[in-house]
């Protein structure tokens, strides 16, 4: 009986919204880029948008894009200075926090020069 469930929603596959942790955003950035600076105007504070629905999670949004018959998702997020916007991939951000557990991340401390 669940396998004929099985098919008929592997068939009629419900498209799926990717979710990212808001905190799992600030670990990605820290670890991937911590000390990026906006490309325009130089500064390095940066604003990760939240969802409307959930603030532990991050806006995301589609990027009218498949791959592999999924919906492609990205991440903007913007320079708090001059509105300069940066978008990645959000399956990405994914891969990198799937191949860098938390507790193998050292917490390095900001540099405030
Ligand atoms: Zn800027």
């Amino acid at each position: 009986m669940s396998d004929s469930t099985e098919d008929f929603s592997t068939f009629f596959k419900p498209p799926t919204k990717p979710t990212l942790k808001f905190d799992d955003a600030v670990r990605f950035f820290k670890g991937v880029a911590p000390k990026a600076r906006c490309t325009t105007c130089n500064s390095k504070t940066w604003e990760i948008p939240i969802s409307d629905n959930d603030d532990s999670l991050c806006l995301l949004q589609d990027s009218g894009m498949t791959r592999t018959g999924e919906q492609v998702y990205n991440l903007y997020i913007e320079c708090r200075n001059c509105g300069w916007i940066r978008g990645h991939r959000v399956g990405a951000i994914q891969q990198w926090l799937s191949t860098n557990p938390k507790d193998q991340i050292q917490e390095q401390q900001e540099d405030d020069e």
